[in-house]
Protein backbone atom coordinates (compact mmCIF):
# COMPACT_ATOMS: atom_id res chain seq x y z
CA UNK A 1 0.00 0.00 0.00
CA UNK A 2 1.33 3.48 -1.31
CA UNK A 3 1.41 6.26 1.76
CA UNK A 4 -1.15 8.33 -0.91
CA UNK A 5 -3.22 5.35 -0.25
CA UNK A 6 -2.88 5.14 3.37
CA UNK A 7 -3.88 9.21 3.19
CA UNK A 8 -6.47 8.48 0.96
CA UNK A 9 -7.94 5.74 3.55
CA UNK A 10 -7.66 8.20 6.61
CA UNK A 11 -9.29 10.43 4.24
CA UNK A 12 -12.53 8.04 3.85
CA UNK A 13 -12.48 6.59 7.36
CA UNK A 14 -13.23 10.71 7.93
CA UNK A 15 -15.27 10.82 5.32
CA UNK A 16 -17.87 8.20 6.59
CA UNK A 17 -17.41 9.38 10.00
CA UNK A 18 -19.00 13.24 9.08
CA UNK A 19 -21.60 11.27 7.35
CA UNK A 20 -22.46 9.44 9.90
CA UNK A 21 -22.76 12.16 12.59
CA UNK A 22 -25.03 14.16 10.73
CA UNK A 23 -27.23 11.50 9.52
CA UNK A 24 -27.20 10.57 13.47
CA UNK A 25 -28.38 14.22 14.26
CA UNK A 26 -30.48 14.92 11.25
CA UNK A 27 -32.10 11.47 12.78
CA UNK A 28 -32.78 12.28 16.14
CA UNK A 29 -33.96 16.03 15.44
CA UNK A 30 -36.66 14.64 13.54
CA UNK A 31 -37.25 12.16 15.78
CA UNK A 32 -37.78 14.89 18.60
CA UNK A 33 -39.56 16.71 16.24
CA UNK A 34 -42.02 13.78 15.45
CA UNK A 35 -41.91 12.47 19.33
CA UNK A 36 -41.48 15.51 21.69
CA UNK A 37 -40.41 15.33 25.21
CA UNK A 38 -42.67 18.03 26.15
CA UNK A 39 -46.07 19.12 24.17
CA UNK A 40 -45.32 22.71 24.79
CA UNK A 41 -43.57 24.24 22.51
CA UNK A 42 -43.85 21.21 20.40
CA UNK A 43 -40.63 22.75 18.46
CA UNK A 44 -37.86 24.63 18.42
CA UNK A 45 -36.34 27.15 15.59
CA UNK A 46 -33.11 25.14 16.71
CA UNK A 47 -34.62 21.88 16.48
CA UNK A 48 -35.92 22.58 13.09
CA UNK A 49 -32.66 24.39 11.69
CA UNK A 50 -30.90 20.81 12.75
CA UNK A 51 -31.95 18.55 10.43
CA UNK A 52 -31.75 21.25 7.84
CA UNK A 53 -28.70 22.04 8.45
CA UNK A 54 -27.35 18.45 8.15
CA UNK A 55 -29.01 18.23 5.06
CA UNK A 56 -26.70 21.43 3.57
CA UNK A 57 -23.53 19.99 5.00
CA UNK A 58 -24.15 16.68 3.47
CA UNK A 59 -24.14 18.06 0.39
CA UNK A 60 -21.59 20.61 0.31
CA UNK A 61 -19.31 17.84 2.22
CA UNK A 62 -20.21 15.63 -0.87
CA UNK A 63 -19.54 18.12 -2.97
CA UNK A 64 -16.16 19.29 -2.13
CA UNK A 65 -14.36 16.15 -0.90
CA UNK A 66 -11.72 17.01 0.99
CA UNK A 67 -10.56 18.00 4.18
CA UNK A 68 -13.25 15.88 6.06
CA UNK A 69 -11.53 16.39 9.48
CA UNK A 70 -12.05 20.44 9.41
CA UNK A 71 -15.03 20.06 8.14
CA UNK A 72 -16.28 17.65 10.67
CA UNK A 73 -15.22 19.70 13.67
CA UNK A 74 -17.06 23.06 12.17
CA UNK A 75 -19.86 20.96 11.62
CA UNK A 76 -19.92 19.71 15.01
CA UNK A 77 -19.53 23.27 16.35
CA UNK A 78 -22.55 24.25 14.76
CA UNK A 79 -24.52 21.30 15.45
CA UNK A 80 -23.62 21.03 19.20
CA UNK A 81 -24.34 25.07 19.31
CA UNK A 82 -27.77 24.34 17.63
CA UNK A 83 -28.62 21.48 20.42
CA UNK A 84 -27.19 24.03 22.88
CA UNK A 85 -29.68 26.81 21.85
CA UNK A 86 -32.91 24.22 21.44
CA UNK A 87 -32.39 23.00 25.19
CA UNK A 88 -31.95 26.21 26.53
CA UNK A 89 -35.72 27.65 24.28
CA UNK A 90 -37.06 24.01 25.40
CA UNK A 91 -36.13 24.01 28.90
CA UNK A 92 -37.77 28.00 29.48
CA UNK A 93 -41.19 26.59 29.08
CA UNK A 94 -40.37 23.10 31.32
CA UNK A 95 -41.84 22.99 35.14
CA UNK A 96 -38.95 24.61 37.57
CA UNK A 97 -38.36 20.95 39.36
CA UNK A 98 -38.74 19.07 35.92
CA UNK A 99 -34.51 18.22 35.38
CA UNK A 100 -35.05 14.76 33.27
CA UNK A 101 -35.34 16.26 30.03
CA UNK A 102 -31.99 17.92 30.55
CA UNK A 103 -30.56 14.88 31.54
CA UNK A 104 -32.06 12.84 28.39
CA UNK A 105 -30.58 15.32 26.17
CA UNK A 106 -27.65 15.29 28.01
CA UNK A 107 -27.19 11.72 27.59
CA UNK A 108 -28.88 11.75 23.77
CA UNK A 109 -26.44 14.42 22.53
CA UNK A 110 -23.27 12.35 24.39
CA UNK A 111 -24.43 9.00 22.80
CA UNK A 112 -24.72 10.58 19.06
CA UNK A 113 -21.14 12.13 19.84
CA UNK A 114 -19.93 8.56 21.17
CA UNK A 115 -21.30 6.57 18.42
CA UNK A 116 -20.09 8.82 15.24
CA UNK A 117 -16.90 10.58 16.71
CA UNK A 118 -15.00 8.02 18.30
CA UNK A 119 -11.72 8.68 16.55
CA UNK A 120 -12.00 12.51 16.96
CA UNK A 121 -11.72 13.46 20.33
CA UNK A 122 -11.87 17.28 19.09
CA UNK A 123 -15.10 17.36 17.22
CA UNK A 124 -16.93 15.18 20.34
CA UNK A 125 -15.51 17.87 22.42
CA UNK A 126 -16.70 20.67 20.01
CA UNK A 127 -20.63 18.94 19.66
CA UNK A 128 -20.67 17.94 23.45
CA UNK A 129 -19.08 20.75 25.43
CA UNK A 130 -21.86 23.85 24.21
CA UNK A 131 -25.14 21.46 25.49
CA UNK A 132 -22.75 20.06 28.80
CA UNK A 133 -22.49 23.64 29.86
CA UNK A 134 -26.28 24.93 28.98
CA UNK A 135 -27.18 21.66 31.31
CA UNK A 136 -25.19 22.63 34.16
CA UNK A 137 -26.08 25.93 34.01
CA UNK A 138 -29.66 25.64 33.28
CA UNK A 139 -29.55 22.53 36.24
CA UNK A 140 -29.76 25.01 39.26
CA UNK A 141 -27.10 22.28 40.98
CA UNK A 142 -29.64 20.10 41.33
CA UNK A 143 -28.05 17.08 39.44
CA UNK A 144 -24.54 18.37 38.83
CA UNK A 145 -22.40 15.64 40.17
CA UNK A 146 -24.34 13.69 37.70
CA UNK A 147 -24.00 15.87 34.69
CA UNK A 148 -20.10 15.99 35.64
CA UNK A 149 -19.91 12.72 35.45
CA UNK A 150 -21.76 12.24 32.08
CA UNK A 151 -19.66 14.57 30.63
CA UNK A 152 -15.94 13.91 32.02
CA UNK A 153 -15.92 10.07 32.04
CA UNK A 154 -16.73 10.08 28.03
CA UNK A 155 -13.89 12.54 27.65
CA UNK A 156 -11.36 11.31 29.73
CA UNK A 157 -12.57 7.94 28.22
CA UNK A 158 -12.02 9.66 24.46
CA UNK A 159 -9.10 11.20 25.31
CA UNK A 160 -7.45 7.90 26.58
CA UNK A 161 -8.65 5.71 23.21
CA UNK A 162 -7.50 8.61 20.81
CA UNK A 163 -4.19 8.72 22.31
CA UNK A 164 -3.26 5.44 21.82
CA UNK A 165 -5.18 5.46 18.34
CA UNK A 166 -2.76 8.32 17.77
CA UNK A 167 0.25 6.28 18.35
CA UNK A 168 -0.55 3.40 16.52
CA UNK A 169 -1.61 5.77 13.65
CA UNK A 170 2.04 7.00 13.78
CA UNK A 171 3.14 3.64 13.90
CA UNK A 172 1.31 2.51 10.71
CA UNK A 173 2.07 5.91 9.02
CA UNK A 174 6.14 5.63 9.53
CA UNK A 175 5.81 1.88 8.53
CA UNK A 176 4.10 3.02 5.35
CA UNK A 177 6.59 5.35 4.68
CA UNK A 178 9.43 3.31 5.10
CA UNK A 179 8.15 0.24 2.53
CA UNK A 180 7.65 2.85 0.49
CA UNK A 181 11.01 4.28 0.50
CA UNK A 182 12.22 0.55 0.67
CA UNK A 183 10.08 -0.40 -2.59
CA UNK A 184 12.09 2.68 -4.28
CA UNK A 185 15.58 1.67 -3.32
CA UNK A 186 15.07 -1.98 -4.56
CA UNK A 187 13.36 -0.66 -7.37
CA UNK A 188 16.10 1.70 -8.34
CA UNK A 189 18.55 -1.43 -7.57
CA UNK A 190 16.89 -3.79 -9.66
CA UNK A 191 17.83 -1.24 -12.35
CA UNK A 192 21.32 -1.03 -11.79
CA UNK A 193 23.98 -3.74 -13.27
CA UNK A 194 26.17 -5.18 -10.05
CA UNK A 195 28.97 -5.81 -11.54
CA UNK A 196 29.94 -2.08 -12.94
CA UNK A 197 26.96 0.00 -11.59
CA UNK A 198 25.39 0.88 -15.05
CA UNK A 199 21.75 0.25 -16.22
CA UNK A 200 20.89 -3.25 -17.06
CA UNK A 201 17.97 -3.82 -19.57
CA UNK A 202 15.40 -3.23 -17.35
CA UNK A 203 16.98 0.17 -16.57
CA UNK A 204 16.81 1.16 -20.11
CA UNK A 205 13.70 0.64 -20.35
CA UNK A 206 12.68 2.58 -17.54
CA UNK A 207 14.71 5.48 -18.40
CA UNK A 208 13.63 5.19 -22.37
CA UNK A 209 10.02 5.55 -20.39
CA UNK A 210 11.27 9.04 -19.34
CA UNK A 211 13.59 10.32 -21.54
CA UNK A 212 12.85 9.72 -25.38
CA UNK A 213 9.12 11.11 -25.34
CA UNK A 214 10.10 14.64 -24.21
CA UNK A 215 13.55 14.68 -25.96
CA UNK A 216 13.92 16.70 -29.69
CA UNK A 217 16.33 16.14 -31.89
CA UNK A 218 17.87 12.76 -33.17
CA UNK A 219 19.28 10.01 -30.59
CA UNK A 220 21.48 6.96 -32.02
CA UNK A 221 21.53 3.31 -30.46
CA UNK A 222 25.48 2.34 -30.02
CA UNK A 223 25.96 -1.31 -29.33
CA UNK A 224 29.59 -2.37 -27.98
CA UNK A 225 31.33 -5.57 -27.87
CA UNK A 226 34.40 -6.17 -26.05
CA UNK A 227 36.36 -8.60 -28.47
CA UNK A 228 37.78 -12.20 -27.54
CA UNK A 229 36.51 -11.87 -24.22
CA UNK A 230 36.07 -15.34 -23.81
CA UNK A 231 39.81 -15.64 -24.63
CA UNK A 232 40.45 -12.75 -22.44
CA UNK A 233 39.03 -15.36 -19.56
CA UNK A 234 40.56 -18.05 -20.54
CA UNK A 235 43.82 -16.45 -20.40
CA UNK A 236 43.69 -13.71 -17.17
CA UNK A 237 40.87 -15.92 -15.32
CA UNK A 238 37.79 -14.62 -14.53
CA UNK A 239 38.24 -12.12 -12.23
CA UNK A 240 40.64 -10.68 -14.59
CA UNK A 241 37.85 -10.48 -16.11
CA UNK A 242 35.24 -9.05 -14.29
CA UNK A 243 37.99 -5.80 -13.28
CA UNK A 244 38.40 -5.52 -17.32
CA UNK A 245 34.31 -5.13 -17.62
CA UNK A 246 34.39 -2.64 -14.85
CA UNK A 247 36.93 -0.65 -16.51
CA UNK A 248 35.36 -0.69 -19.94
CA UNK A 249 32.44 0.08 -18.43
CA UNK A 250 34.16 3.20 -16.47
CA UNK A 251 35.45 4.16 -19.89
CA UNK A 252 32.49 4.37 -22.06
CA UNK A 253 30.66 6.15 -19.16
CA UNK A 254 33.32 8.71 -18.87
CA UNK A 255 33.79 9.59 -22.54
CA UNK A 256 30.05 9.92 -23.46
CA UNK A 257 27.81 13.09 -22.06
CA UNK A 258 25.73 12.40 -19.18
CA UNK A 259 22.83 12.74 -20.64
CA UNK A 260 23.63 9.51 -22.49
CA UNK A 261 22.30 6.89 -21.07
CA UNK A 262 24.79 3.61 -20.80
CA UNK A 263 23.44 0.33 -20.25
CA UNK A 264 25.53 -3.06 -19.73
CA UNK A 265 23.18 -4.92 -22.29
CA UNK A 266 24.79 -8.78 -21.89
CA UNK A 267 27.74 -10.42 -20.49
CA UNK A 268 30.56 -8.11 -22.39
CA UNK A 269 27.78 -6.07 -24.50
CA UNK A 270 27.12 -1.99 -23.88
CA UNK A 271 24.52 0.03 -25.13
CA UNK A 272 24.92 3.65 -25.44
CA UNK A 273 21.78 5.46 -26.41
CA UNK A 274 23.40 9.39 -27.66
CA UNK A 275 20.87 11.37 -27.01
CA UNK A 276 19.76 14.69 -29.20
CA UNK A 277 23.09 14.50 -31.31
CA UNK A 278 23.75 14.71 -34.63
CA UNK A 279 25.45 11.44 -36.93
CA UNK A 280 28.96 12.94 -36.92
CA UNK A 281 29.23 14.30 -33.20
CA UNK A 282 27.47 10.11 -32.52
CA UNK A 283 29.90 8.67 -34.99
CA UNK A 284 32.60 10.70 -33.44
CA UNK A 285 31.64 10.00 -29.96
CA UNK A 286 31.88 5.79 -30.70
CA UNK A 287 35.20 6.28 -31.98
CA UNK A 288 36.33 8.32 -29.52
CA UNK A 289 35.22 5.16 -27.12
CA UNK A 290 36.58 2.57 -29.09
CA UNK A 291 40.30 4.50 -28.59
CA UNK A 292 39.81 4.90 -24.89
CA UNK A 293 39.01 1.41 -24.71
CA UNK A 294 41.79 0.17 -27.06
CA UNK A 295 44.42 2.52 -24.67
CA UNK A 296 43.22 1.34 -21.12
CA UNK A 297 46.17 -0.92 -19.51
CA UNK A 298 44.76 -3.07 -17.40
CA UNK A 299 47.42 -4.27 -14.41
CA UNK A 300 46.83 -7.91 -13.50
CA UNK A 301 45.72 -8.22 -10.23
CA UNK A 302 48.35 -10.65 -9.21
CA UNK A 303 50.97 -9.19 -11.03
CA UNK A 304 50.85 -5.33 -11.33
CA UNK A 305 53.61 -4.89 -13.66
CA UNK A 306 51.84 -7.60 -16.26
CA UNK A 307 49.06 -5.16 -18.50
CA UNK A 308 46.26 -6.45 -20.29
CA UNK A 309 44.43 -4.83 -22.95
CA UNK A 310 41.12 -5.26 -24.13
CA UNK A 311 39.11 -4.05 -27.57
CA UNK A 312 36.05 -3.22 -28.76
CA UNK A 313 33.85 -3.99 -31.64
CA UNK A 314 30.38 -1.34 -32.41
CA UNK A 315 27.71 -0.59 -33.85
CA UNK A 316 25.53 2.11 -34.49
CA UNK A 317 21.87 3.21 -35.77
CA UNK A 318 19.87 5.92 -35.55
CA UNK A 319 17.04 5.80 -33.49
CA UNK A 320 13.49 6.28 -36.09
CA UNK A 321 10.27 6.92 -34.77
CA UNK A 322 11.44 6.17 -31.03
CA UNK A 323 11.47 2.70 -32.47
CA UNK A 324 14.33 1.45 -30.04
CA UNK A 325 13.73 -2.68 -31.19
CA UNK A 326 14.64 -1.53 -34.53
CA UNK A 327 17.43 0.51 -33.57
CA UNK A 328 19.17 -1.71 -32.01
CA UNK A 329 18.78 -5.18 -34.24
CA UNK A 330 19.82 -2.64 -36.84
CA UNK A 331 23.04 -2.04 -33.99
CA UNK A 332 23.45 -5.17 -33.76
CA UNK A 333 24.33 -6.49 -37.64
CA UNK A 334 26.54 -3.44 -37.80
CA UNK A 335 28.42 -5.00 -34.88
CA UNK A 336 28.22 -8.63 -36.59
CA UNK A 337 29.87 -6.64 -39.57
CA UNK A 338 32.55 -5.25 -37.62
CA UNK A 339 33.64 -8.40 -36.05
CA UNK A 340 33.95 -9.66 -39.65
CA UNK A 341 35.81 -6.66 -40.12
CA UNK A 342 38.35 -8.24 -38.14
CA UNK A 343 37.33 -6.43 -34.28
CA UNK A 344 38.05 -3.19 -33.07
CA UNK A 345 36.43 -1.17 -35.62
CA UNK A 346 32.81 0.93 -35.89
CA UNK A 347 30.63 0.38 -38.48
CA UNK A 348 27.25 1.74 -39.01
CA UNK A 349 23.69 0.40 -39.48
CA UNK A 350 22.95 0.06 -43.45
CA UNK A 351 20.38 2.79 -43.07
CA UNK A 352 20.06 6.32 -45.03
CA UNK A 353 20.14 8.31 -41.95
CA UNK A 354 22.75 6.12 -40.41
CA UNK A 355 25.87 8.34 -39.09
CA UNK A 356 29.09 8.62 -41.43
CA UNK A 357 32.23 7.34 -40.08
P1 LIG B 1 33.74 -11.86 -29.91
O1 LIG B 1 34.94 -11.05 -30.23
O2 LIG B 1 33.20 -12.55 -31.11
O3 LIG B 1 32.71 -11.10 -29.18
O4 LIG B 1 34.25 -13.01 -28.95
P2 LIG B 1 33.95 -13.20 -27.45
O5 LIG B 1 34.86 -14.24 -26.90
O6 LIG B 1 34.01 -11.88 -26.75
O7 LIG B 1 32.45 -13.65 -27.45
P3 LIG B 1 31.75 -14.85 -26.76
O8 LIG B 1 30.29 -14.58 -26.86
O9 LIG B 1 32.21 -16.18 -27.37
O10 LIG B 1 32.21 -14.83 -25.29
C1 LIG B 1 31.81 -13.87 -24.38
C2 LIG B 1 32.51 -14.11 -23.09
O11 LIG B 1 32.23 -13.12 -22.13
C3 LIG B 1 32.11 -15.43 -22.48
C4 LIG B 1 31.80 -15.12 -21.06
O12 LIG B 1 32.44 -15.97 -20.16
C5 LIG B 1 32.35 -13.72 -20.89
N1 LIG B 1 31.57 -13.00 -19.92
C6 LIG B 1 30.27 -12.63 -20.01
N2 LIG B 1 29.89 -11.97 -18.87
C7 LIG B 1 30.99 -11.94 -18.06
C8 LIG B 1 31.21 -11.40 -16.74
O13 LIG B 1 30.35 -10.84 -16.12
N3 LIG B 1 32.45 -11.55 -16.23
C9 LIG B 1 33.44 -12.21 -16.92
N4 LIG B 1 34.64 -12.31 -16.37
N5 LIG B 1 33.23 -12.71 -18.15
C10 LIG B 1 32.04 -12.60 -18.73
MG1 LIG C 1 29.01 -10.78 -27.02
MG1 LIG D 1 32.65 -10.32 -27.31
Amino acid sequence: MSARSYLELQNSKHRLSLLLFLSMNAASALFTLMVPFQVTPAFTLPLIGIPLFCLAALGYALRSPQKYIRKLNLFATILGLLWAAHIYVKHQYSPNDNHSFLLISLFSIFFISAISLTDNVMAFCLNAVPSALTILWLDDMQNTLRILFTILLPIVAFSLHHLMLKRSEIFTQNLVARLYHERDKFSDLSMLDPLTGLYNRRGLENKLNQLLAPTAGHHFVLLLDVDHFKAYNDRYGHTMGDQALLQVATAIRDTVRSRDIVVRYGGEEFLVLLINVSAEYAASLAENVRQCVQELRIPHHRDPLEITKVTLSAGIAMLEELNVDAAICAADSALYRAKSHGRNNIQQACSPHAASS
